[in-house]
């Protein structure tokens, strides 16, 4: 497995120099001039290596390898090239140039694959312009309906479909969901965009579990008045009510005994927020992420149940409204037995470990196998001009995809 990391350096410097801010940061928003740049120039390198390309409604592309049994399932590797701004060169795009080197690693080799192995580039990994992440891999998977789709507007007010079809992606939205069993498996090689690789020195991180965040408002309405003339007894302050139920969400997440629950109340809007005035009614905006739905969904309940406890003890009224609510995602034994055979062939050390981000691959995993391959970058930093990877650590990742993406599709020489 000989990596071309001269030319893989050379690539990955090259994609970042399509770019709205200057170098070395990089600012690529899906279907702007400088993404159609990229694609545009993606699609050359994915022809180079002899690749079928073609991109479907929402304009995610996908590069096929034709196995001898092009009817089986075929096997997919790939992730974003979208950036947002002012970020660096390596998120999303070591997954799709590093895809791409694992499939000509292979080639190189004189490997022929037995199922086809697809590349697959997401359009809007990054929620920039639509406010929503992952759209092209959301809408693949079914999470995202079509309909719900077509009401995203970026900030000028133009509708996803005036921009893809200006952008030459024409066709409807429902033609881009694929069914369950498309692809045999999915893996996505990334960046850790966290600092434990790097601070453990160990090479490669073997993604488990995708965590996922949920995310709700609760106002809580109590009665406002003079902070001075109206003394403490039956009081119905709202903050007061808030302040438990802040509390009860920290204790609730720590409840749950693993580390991998974590609850955040970001937003405390008080009104009228007035140093001599009762405050009458609070927002609370939760985050709540886990990497197991069905916890997260209990301890939501559980949230939601003492909110109305402490309302209903302090007289105020609450309402509950769910904001969003992103499926966690588990990788695949088979998958994930494919990827450390691949690391011991290799003779490269690995951990496992959790992804505290989301990426294309939480939503793949409605319907494939996945799993995903972390390598380190420095400090943990991503989504920042100095975001770096080393060469070698690239060239270890993808040495290790190339390895997995040819024991999932199978030799056709092999007899
Ligand atoms: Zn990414």
């Amino acid at each position: 497995m000989e990596v071309d990391q001269t030319r893989l350096e050379h690539e990955i410097d090259t994609l970042a120099a399509f770019s709205d801010t200057e170098t070395p940061s990089v600012t690529r928003v899906v279907f702007s001039e400088q993404d159609a740049k990229a694609r545009a120039w993606l699609e050359t390198r994915l022809l180079d290596a002899g690749l079928t390309v073609r991109s479907d409604a929402v304009g995610n592309t996908f590069a096929c390898w034709q196995g001898s049994k092009p009817d089986l399932p075929a096997v997919a590797t790939g992730s974003h090239v979208d950036a947002i701004p002012f970020a660096g060169k390596y998120d999303g795009v070591v997954g799709v140039l590093g895809g791409l080197e694992a499939i000509r690693v292979l080639q190189r080799t004189g490997f022929k694959p037995e199922r086809s192995i697809e590349l697959i580039v997401f359009t809007s990994e990054e929620p920039t312009r639509f406010g929503l992440g992952c759209l092209g891999s959301r809408l693949m998977s079914g999470v995202l309906a079509p309909d719900a789709a077509r009401k995203l507007l970026d900030d000028n007010g133009e509708t996803l479909d005036t921009i893809r079809g200006r952008a030459g992606y024409s066709g409807s939205l429902e033609s881009v969901r694929l069914p369950q069993g498309e692809y045999s498996a999915f893996l996505e090689l990334h960046i850790e965009q966290g600092p434990i690789l790097e601070r453990e020195r160990v090479p490669l991180g073997i993604v488990t579990d995708i965590a996922a965040p949920a995310s709700f408002r609760i106002l809580i309405e109590g009665e406002g008045g003079h902070a001075g003339s109206r003394l403490m007894p039956g009081r119905r302050d709202a903050l007061c009510a808030a302040a438990e139920i802040i509390l009860a969400v920290e204790r609730s997440a720590l409840a749950t005994g693993t580390v991998d629950t974590v609850a955040t109340v970001g937003i405390c809007q008080v009104h009228p927020g007035a140093v001599n005035s009762i405050p009458s009614s609070v927002l609370l905006t939760v985050d709540l992420r886990d990497t197991d739905a069905e916890r997260r969904e209990r301890v939501q309940e559980g949230i939601f149940a003492t909110s109305r406890e402490v309302a209903g003890r302090r007289g105020v009224s609450i309402s509950l409204e769910s904001v969003n609510a992103d499926p966690p995602a588990q990788s695949s034994p088979e998958v994930l037995t494919a990827l450390i055979g691949a690391c011991e062939a290799e003779g490269i050390g690995f951990r496992k470990m959790v992804s505290r981000a989301y990426h294309d691959s939480s939503f793949m995993a409605r319907i494939a196998p996945v799993a995903m391959l972390f390598i380190p970058c420095r400090g943990g930093i991503s989504h920042r001009p100095d975001e770096y990877s080393s060469p070698e650590d690239i060239s270890r990742g993808v040495r290790v995809l190339a390895r997995t993406l040819a024991s999932l599709a199978g030799h056709a020489g092999k007899s």
